[in-house]
């Protein structure tokens, strides 16, 4: 008998989760899925449903033979114990395929790793985006606020962008980024949009702790015509630039007073930017008021970040030209708005 293990939060039910449960069910003969334990959910906003009940609402699927929560302290246990022959991940799980791998043979465990696909048959196929959602159309949970937030949602969708919003703890910063900063991007310093001028990974995460929502955006392609020497056409960053500038002062007129804006690629209000001369400081930025940083440029990962709306960044092409640049990628520009 062939067994199968699938594990999850499974966070309100969707179809999405139906989808990876039959998916797996389907790769063998007896299904069993391990479920998180509230616990051990860090790495987003904790299960807004109890342990018990997501446990029941598993066990009580068609395709699940048996369910259990996971080990408090060591999630390879239970894992260990059933023994199964393939373990599947869902298509945004986190993991990385062969860190599992690696990881489980460390302690024994032979068994298959395999990624199910992502399930498009609904657009309610992530718990972050069923609650968006609801805050989106019920006033009572955002008082007097919802509307002005559709309206911030409309007037991206306006652009040709697309925004939803999410919990500002779901905005994921990493010490690494700036390490990629500092060591693979040959903008660094060029902007005053750009380290060593903006917030470190360190205090943009404390920022974030001021704030409970954020509007994630995104915009897919360029606008403009990229060429060898730039990763995205002028066009489209002076484009995505405005669109955050617009945004955030409509949010502020709105009443959202600490609104603050990440926008997407390096600065592009200047054909000259200071900030490569000796002794520069921010101070010189001659155009301050409409400046923001990117939310890569600040220490935000973008990848995760977006992954926590079942938004799924790829790794874009790069042709061997210094710096890299996307010639026939397609690209996607991620902003974000911090709103109160
Ligand atoms: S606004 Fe102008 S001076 Fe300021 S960072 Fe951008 S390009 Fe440089």
């Amino acid at each position: 008998m062939k067994k199968i293990v699938a594990t999850g939060t499974f966070d309100i039910l969707h179809p999405g989760h139906v989808y990876y449960l039959e998916e797996s069910k389907k790769l063998g003969d007896e299904l069993w899925v391990i479920v998180a334990r509230e616990k051990n959910v860090v790495h987003k906003p904790r299960p807004i449903v109890s342990e018990d009940q997501r446990l029941e609402m598993i066990q009580s699927l068609s395709c699940v033979d048996h369910a259990v929560l996971g080990d408090m302290d060591d999630m390879y246990k239970p894992i260990q114990e059933i023994n199964p022959d393939i373990i599947t991940i869902g298509f945004n799980q986190k993991w990385s395929e062969d860190k599992l791998k690696t990881e489980m043979h460390e302690r024994g465990i032979q068994s298959e790793v395999v990624r199910i696909g992502e399930y498009c048959g609904s657009p309610f196929t992530s718990s972050t985006k069923i609650i968006n959602e609801a805050i989106s159309r019920r006033t009572w949970a955002v008082p007097d606020k919802s509307d002005k937030i559709t309206t911030l949602i409309d007037f991206i969708k306006g652009k040709g962008g697309e925004a939803v919003l999410i919990p500002a703890e779901d905005v994921v910063t990493g010490e690494w980024v700036l390490q990629k900063c500092l060591f693979g991007c040959s903008g660094y310093g060029h902007r005053f949009g750009c380290p060593p001028y903006t917030p470190t990974p360190s205090e943009t995460k404390k920022v974030l702790s001021g704030y409970s929502t954020a509007l994630l955006i995104k915009f897919e392609g360029d606008v403009g015509v990229a060429t060898p020497e730039r990763v995205v056409s002028r066009r489209m960053t002076r484009y995505v630039q405005q669109v955050m500038y617009d945004l955030e002062k409509m949010a502020f007129s709105f009443g959202f007073y600490k609104a603050l804006g990440y926008t997407g690629h390096q600065c592009g209000w200047c054909a000259h930017c200071p900030a490569k001369e000796k002794g520069a400081k921010i101070t010189d930025c001659v155009n301050r008021t409409k400046m923001r940083p990117s939310m890569e440029a600040a220490g935000i990962d973008a990848y995760a970040t977006c992954a926590s709306v079942g938004w799924k960044l790829d790794i874009l092409t790069c042709t061997e030209v210094e710096g890299g640049s996307v010639l026939d990628s397609p690209m996607t520009t991620v902003m974000l708005l911090l709103i109160e």
